[in-house]
């Protein structure tokens, strides 16, 4: 009978086996495991893994959410950076025959190619309980890249996973907002409390669920400057638009030029970059790339 970790809740079986291999948490690497049988169903509900789905999961861990997704998966990629990890994980998933360890740091990794020889190119699943201290750099390579992926079901740090939902008037929404909601639509699946981890990350945790689109929603002329134009909105929050562009390094906007484009959008000449929509910013960018 297969081992499955968690199944009964508490740190027990997480103790029991880190233990069992002498393992020391690493904090440079963001390790909090799950030690919570509902969060785990939370994760799984949300990400509706169909049995022909090939996943990738980012930070396996010692493997808990890995057993999950390889019982309703038809295979689970897992690329794991620690190497004091990789024993335990052919220990944990040695019951499992779809299950496959890449021992790397996930930056590094050639997710499109990996993605051509294992799924002949369809569009894999991606579920993770993130390491916080690379959430946007792992999210955002995934997106910009448009590696092929349908949907994203991520653990990450509450305040990030507001960051991601809201829209504009918030004082939350900024440049990763526009970002994420540009090529995926975000949702909040579950918030889960510090107590559903070992050891107890000091911020709150929320899965999000990113749901990658087919066909992009907007379609700025010039994506690069639409997403210059958005940062340097939000480098300068307080500022109003027309100060924020005019002082941005590397958009060379003159205050004439930026008014105007703001009349011809019909904009408020004192509006915000936290105002406007990713709509509103892809017509504002294309003011000036018409011109
Ligand atoms: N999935 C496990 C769980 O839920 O119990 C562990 C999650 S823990 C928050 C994050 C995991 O990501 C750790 O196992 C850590 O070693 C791994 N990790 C950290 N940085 C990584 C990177 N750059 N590439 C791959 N894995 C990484």
């Amino acid at each position: 009978m297969r081992k499955i970790l968690s199944k009964e809740g508490g740190p027990g079986q997480t103790i029991e086996i880190l233990k069992k291999y002498g393992f020391v948490f690493q904090k440079r690497f963001g390790q909090n495991f799950l030690i919570d049988p509902h969060v785990l169903d939370k994760i799984m509900g949300a990400a509706h893994i169909q049995p022909d789905d090939l996943v990738l999961e980012i930070g396996p861990g010692i493997g808990t959410l890995t057993q999950h997704l390889a019982c309703a998966a038809r295979k689970v990629i897992a690329v794991e950076i620690d190497r004091s990890l990789i024993p335990i994980l052919e220990d944990t998933l040695g019951d499992f025959d779809n299950t496959e360890i890449i021992h790397s740091d996930i930056l590094k990794v050639d997710l499109e190619t990996l993605i051509q020889e294992q799924n002949q190119g369809k569009p894999v699943k991606v579920v993770a309980n993130l390491p916080y201290y690379i959430t946007t750099p792992i999210l955002m390579d995934l997106l910009e890249k448009r590696i092929p992926v349908t949907s994203l079901t991520v653990m990450v740090q509450k305040e990030v996973a507001k960051r991601m939902c809201v829209g504009p008037g918030s004082k939350e929404y900024g440049a990763l907002s526009l970002a994420v909601q540009y090529y995926a639509r975000p949702s909040i699946a579950a918030h889960v409390p510090s107590n559903c981890f070992l050891p107890r990350p000091k911020v709150g945790s929320t899965v999000v669920q990113l749901d990658v689109y087919d066909v992009l929603p907007v379609r700025p002329a010039d994506e690069r400057l639409m997403f210059q134009i958005i940062r340097a909105s939000f480098n300068q929050r307080r500022k109003t638009l027309v100060n924020g562009l005019k002082n941005a390094p590397g958009l060379s906007l003159e205050k004439d030029e930026i008014h105007d484009a703001l009349d011809r959008c019909g904009f408020s000449a004192d509006i915000r970059g936290e105002d406007l929509s990713l709509g509103q910013f892809a017509e504002l960018s294309d003011m000036f790339t018409k011109k």
